[in-house]
C-alpha cells in the first residue's frame, strides 16, 4: 500500500533564513502532534537557495520531515549557465523534485518532452521526480478534465525508462492559488484515469505503488475529503504550506 506524502511547495518564497525558521517550526509543530512520519511522509520544497539550510538543519537536529527541489536540470553537468543538475540535489539529500509545474510550464515554455528528460535526470541520479500534470479552465472546457493530463503523462513518461520511482501530481491549473480546489470527486476521476494510464505504460504493479498528489487550494478544511479517494495518495500544497501549523494540520488531513 502507498505512504501517504503531504508535498510543500513554497514556489519563489522564503529566503534561506525565513526557510529555516519555517522547517523548525513545522518540525517542532509535527512533534508536538506526534506525527507518526512513517504513516503519513511530508516533504517541503524550498526555492534552491534554502536547500543546504534547509538540509543541515533536517541533518542536524535529526528531523524526520524530508525536503526536495522545485526543479532540476534535464543535463548531469556542463556548460548550462543558471541550471543546477540532479547530482547535485543528490548531494543536498534532496528526495524528491518536482518537474513540470504549470508555472514552469506557462513561464518558462516547458513541453512534456523537457519535462520527461528533467524527471529523467532526477532518476538518474536517485532523486524522486514529481511529475505535474493538469489542464486549463480552457483545456477543461474543450477536453474534460481528464484528456489533457492523461496525454500529458503519456508524453512525459515516453521519456523514462521502465523503471524507478516516480510520483504524479495532478494539478488543475485553474485550481491553483485561486481558492477554487477541485471537487474530491472530479480529483478523483482524473487520478483514477491518471493510474490506468501508469498501468498501460509501465504495468499493474508500478501503477499500483505510484502514489499521485492533487494539488490546488489545498487547505486543512479541504484535505480529508481528498485523502478518502481511493486514487488520491496525498496532496501538493502551495500556499498553505507556508503556514507551519496550517501545513501540520493538512498533515494530519484535519
Ligand atoms: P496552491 O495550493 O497555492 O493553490 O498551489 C498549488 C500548487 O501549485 C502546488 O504546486
Amino acid at each position: 500500500s502507498r505512504t501517504p506524502l503531504i508535498a510543500g511547495n513554497w514556489k519563489m518564497h522564503q529566503d534561506h533564513l525565513q526557510a529555516i525558521a519555517l522547517v523548525q517550526k513545522l518540525a517542532w509543530t509535527l512533534q508536538d502532534a506526534k506525527h507518526d512520519h512513517a504513516a503519513v511522509e511530508v516533504a517541503v520544497f524550498p526555492p534552491f537557495t534554502g536547500l543546504r539550510s534547509v538540509q543541515t538543519l533536517i541533518s542536524a537536529e535529526r528531523f524526520e520531515l524530508r525536503h526536495g527541489a522545485q526543479d532540476v536540470s534535464e543535463h548531469d553537468a556542463g556548460a548550462h549557465t543558471g541550471e543546477v543538475s540532479a547530482a547535485m540535489l543528490a548531494k543536498l539529500d534532496c528526495a524528491y523534485a518536482i518537474v513540470g509545474h504549470s508555472e514552469r510550464r506557462q513561464d518558462h515554455g516547458e513541453t512534456d518532452a523537457i519535462v520527461g528528460r528533467k524527471a529523467a535526470a532526477a532518476l538518474r541520479h536517485g532523486v524522486t521526480p514529481v511529475i505535474c500534470v493538469g489542464e486549463t479552465a480552457e483545456d477543461l472546457e474543450q477536453h474534460g478534465a481528464s484528456a489533457v493530463p492523461v496525454q500529458q503523462l503519456r508524453d512525459v513518461l515516453a521519456e523514462l525508462p521502465a523503471a524507478g520511482e516516480i510520483v504524479v501530481a495532478y494539478e488543475p491549473v485553474w485550481a491553483i492559488g485561486s481558492g477554487q480546489a477541485a471537487t474530491a470527486d472530479q480529483a478523483q476521476q482524473v487520478c483514477q484515469a491518471l493510474r490506468q494510464t501508469l498501468a498501460e505504460v509501465r504495468g499493474d504493479e508500478a501503477a499500483a505503488a505510484t502514489r499521485i498528489l492533487y494539488g490546488g487550494s489545498v487547505k486543512s478544511g479541504n484535505i480529508a475529503g481528498f485523502m478518502r479517494e481511493p486514487d488520491i495518495d496525498g496532496a501538493l500544497v502551495g500556499g498553505a504550506s507556508l503556514d507551519a501549523a496550517e501545513f501540520a494540520a493538512i498533515s494530519r488531513f484535519q
